[in-house]
């Protein structure tokens, strides 16, 4: 399949670019390995702040009677916090899914591997390999976890090129 725009990775930086990409009228295809909106939407900024919430209500529940309320026998149930907080996560998710259908943009779920002649391999978690094609590339991948000793060897290399 050929594309104008392939954008790999649906973080807030990937689907945000694909919906401009597709508006812009360019044919766009977007992929992703895991889930629709990236680490922000699924393991970050919005499960994490579901979280505060209820930690939050928790909160104003114990101090309730400072607002002239009362409420009694207050429990945290643990399992029904973190799935509130998956659901929040999961709707967010689906919303992005609708967000790409409404905008044309094709989702290919996979692992995308850059490959020559503006070619993207996908392999898909089944195992299946695919093709596409696409005149602009465009990585949204997030952040990339190093280890400290991978991290100091680049910098060093990095400033024996800028030394060179
Ligand atoms: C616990 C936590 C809380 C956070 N809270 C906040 C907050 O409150 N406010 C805030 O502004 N920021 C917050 N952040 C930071 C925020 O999540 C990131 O800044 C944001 O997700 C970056 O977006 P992105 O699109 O660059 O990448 P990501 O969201 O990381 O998305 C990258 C996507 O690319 C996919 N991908 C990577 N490689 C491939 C590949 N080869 N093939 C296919 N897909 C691939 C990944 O699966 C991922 O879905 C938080 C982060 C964490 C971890």
């Amino acid at each position: 399949m050929n594309y104008d725009v392939i954008v790999i990775g649906s973080g807030p930086g990937g689907y945000v670019t694909a919906i401009r990409a597709s508006q812009l009228g360019l044919k766009t295809a977007i992929i992703e390995r895991e889930s629709l909106g990236g680490i922000c939407l699924n393991w970050g900024c919005i499960p994490t702040k579901a979280l505060l919430k209820s930690a939050q209500v928790f909160e104003y529940l114990n101090h309730s009677k400072e607002y002239g309320i009362s409420a009694d026998n207050i429990k945290a149930d643990f399992g029904a916090v973190i799935k509130r907080s998956r659901d929040v996560a999961d709707g967010m998710s689906k919303g992005i899914q609708f967000l790409m259908k409404k905008n044309k943009i094709d989702v290919i779920m996979g692992t995308a591997t850059v490959k020559a002649g503006k070619k993207v391999e996908v392999k898909a978690a089944d195992g299946k390999v695919s093709i596409v094609e696409g005149n602009i590339l465009l990585l949204q991948q997030g952040l990339v976890l190093v280890c400290y000793q991978t991290y100091h060897k680049m910098v060093k290399k990095l400033l024996v090129t800028v030394k060179l």
